[in-house]
């Protein structure tokens, strides 16, 4: 298991959650939390959907998965620990990560606006070179 794939502390990392992170982990490009469960169940036959949404939830908030907004409300992706940015196809789903970061930078959004900025999220929606 990636090491920065953890829950927060205090929550308990019973069987079924360590199948769902073991799965998160591997899964490639963009997923629903229905196909996570589907999954999930062959490793574990007991996993039950409201785990399966409660431990995305889990995932989410610790920013170790990424809701892709532009893809309805709920498709994820995993994310990796350093800042960036996700290049998604619109063809075959795939999900790349980007350290290039076209974000305003933080002084020019204080002159022009007087707004100090915390964070940002882009999602880049396109065609990827497979698919070209
Ligand atoms: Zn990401
Ligand atoms: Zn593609
Ligand atoms: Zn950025």
């Amino acid at each position: 298991m990636a090491p920065d794939l953890t829950l927060p502390p205090g929550v308990r990392l019973t069987s079924q959650r360590r199948a769902l992170l073991r799965l998160v982990a591997e899964w490639r490009g963009s997923f629903t939390v229905a196909e996570l469960h589907e999954r999930g169940r062959r490793a574990e036959p007991g996993l039950g959907l409201a785990t399966t949404y409660r431990t995305v939830e889990l995932l989410r908030a610790s920013g170790t998965i990424h809701p892709l907004l532009g893809e309805g409300a709920h498709v994820y992706v995993r994310c990796g620990p350093d800042h960036h940015h996700h290049l998604v196809c619109t063809s075959c789903g795939g999900v790349e990560e980007t350290a290039l970061c076209a974000a305003p930078p933080p002084e020019e959004l204080r002159r022009v606006h007087d707004f100090r900025p915390t964070s940002h999220e882009l999602d880049i929606y396109g065609t990827c070179g497979r698919c070209a």
